[in-house]
């Protein structure tokens, strides 16, 4: 990471500006890569991956690497989702992913054997608890003899919890199997809008599942809710809000539920009428950030809230926060390794995605191969991208001083019609631009994507294609474009 020659001046702060959210507010990635996973391609495959830890093996100065594990399954769908899962009550399912899931793990420790540190494992899904007490056992004791885990004290090691599929004699045994990290979805707690969703879930089992956290010692307990949702209102949210607030989690994601029955099938469900107006749901918005910043918390990035003696706060205070598939980290730029269908490992200058399908899983691993079916080798110019949309994201401004140190460009020439547009946002209040800084103002955080968007190569030459305009300035990478989520 590119470090920023500014002193770290504290959590930024954060202002919500109703009419300029309104005017400006789009659909665009939420950079947890870049490129963005719809720009990857099967021109890239399992050999590349090969060649890419080859490469790693040869250079030498390996750094601890970052795990991650897909488990699709789920009992029921809620009608708002829009990830990759296995809808279904047949548990023997679990029993045949985990045994795949399994062999995938031997043969990436094999690759990695003698540089397999691990300081940061996620487990999400899907639902992770799925899997039984037994099986998770299995998947964490399969792990541990395929790479070495740092210490409790000094890992990070999560897991996504749904309280309808957990008791609190379960929290403490995941809490033994080695997880200091709870993440649990709760969403809303109003039974109208649980109803509309299809995610019926007990306040008081959801209550229980965090003081079980608690008392097991999980390091971290941090709670998903989502605004937008059929029969939600300031009112519901409100109630929410005083709800999860008393129940003092570490960290509290604020989705947006963004609505494309088109794209998602579960969807199609939702009653249209039943969603909020914008205006609705920027009073909801806007509602959280007053009350979640009344009560201490302070504002991360994008969706995230955290306590100011959380490690994601601290990071972000310190000028080392990170952002990767999972959000946002505190962990310095790992090799991320991903198992299971649907994963995204990022190794050296790659992406690389699994199958998204169980069939197609299951046959790339019959075959003994990872299960690898599109990906990307990232040239300079990502790369150069990449750390900018990082910093931006994590830290709000960028010092074009440590982008020039870094790479043998001049900032000025190379990005000119980034720093044109720019203008146009700088105009609007979003962000401020002089010779050695590029700074996003309070107002503009909540709209930290329209600036990165600036930035990104694939969104804007796709813009341009379409326009006629001039290509790109450098051409180190056929372009692929599909439309951005
Ligand atoms: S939102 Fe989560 S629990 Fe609900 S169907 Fe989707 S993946 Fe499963």
């Amino acid at each position: 990471m590119v470090a920023s020659a500014r002193p770290a001046t504290g959590n930024p702060s954060l202002e919500f500006d109703a009419n300029l959210v309104r005017k400006l507010i789009q659909l665009g990635p939420r950079y947890t890569s870049y490129p963005t996973a719809d720009s990857f391609s099967d021109a890239f495959g399992y050999r590349d991956y090969l060649q890419t830890v080859v490469g790693l093996r040869t250079r030498g100065g390996m750094r601890p690497l970052s795990l991650y594990v897909h488990i699709p399954f789920c009992e029921s769908v809620c009608h708002y989702c829009s990830c990759n899962k296995v809808v279904t009550r047949d548990r023997s399912k679990a029993a045949t992913y985990l045994s795949y899931l399994k062999h995938e793990i031997e043969m990436q420790g094999n690759l990695f054997a003698g540089m397999n540190q691990i300081e940061k494992l996620h487990i999400g899904g899907g639902t992770p608890t799925y899997l039984n007490d037994a099986q998770m056992g299995e998947l964490m004791a399969h792990l541990r003899r395929h790479f070495r885990f740092a210490s409790d004290f000094d890992g990070e090691y999560a897991i996504e919890v749904d309280p309808r599929t957990v008791t609190v004699e379960r929290v403490h045994a995941l809490r033994k199997q080695g997880f200091n990290r709870i993440s649990i979805g709760v969403q809303d707690f109003d039974p109208d809008v649980q109803q509309a969703v299809n995610r019926i879930q007990s306040e008081q089992d959801t209550l229980n599942i965090i003081r079980a956290a608690r008392e097991a010692c999980f390091r971290s307990v941090s709670i998903d809710l989502i605004y937008g949702l059929p029969k939600q209102n300031v009112i519901t949210m409100a109630q929410t809000l005083n709800k999860v607030i008393n129940a003092s989690p570490d960290r509290i994601a604020v989705y947006n539920y963004v609505h494309r029955p088109n794209m998602f099938k579960p969807q199609r469900r939702i009653a249209e009428d039943d969603l909020p107006s914008l205006d609705a749901r920027l009073n909801m918005f806007s509602l959280c950030i007053k009350r979640l910043t009344d009560a201490g918390y302070v504002y991360i990035g994008m969706d995230h809230f955290a306590k100011p003696s959380d490690d994601l706060a601290i990071a972000q205070r310190q000028g080392r926060l990170h952002r990767n598939f999972q959000g946002y980290s505190s962990h310095a730029e790992h090799h991320l390794v991903a198992f299971g269908v649907s994963g995204i490992s990022a190794v050296a200058a790659s992406y690389s995605e699994n199958a998204k399908t169980l069939d197609e899983y299951y046959e790339r691993i019959e075959q003994n191969e990872l299960p690898i079916v599109t990906g990307v080798k990232l040239s300079m110019d990502d790369l150069l991208r990449r750390i900018i949309i990082q910093m931006l994201m994590c830290n709000f401004e960028l010092s074009i001083d440590s982008i020039e140190l870094a790479y043998p460009i001049t900032f000025k020439t190379y990005f000119a019609a980034e720093l044109e547009k720019l203008r146009e946002l700088e105009d609007n209040g979003l962000v401020t631009v002089d010779e050695e800084w590029i700074s996003v103002t309070p107002k503009g955080r909540l709209l930290i994507r329209n600036v990165c968007m600036v930035f990104d190569r694939y969104l804007n030459t796709a813009c341009e294609a379409k326009t006629g305009g001039a290509s790109a300035k450098i051409e180190t990478q056929p372009l692929r474009y599909t439309k951005k989520i």
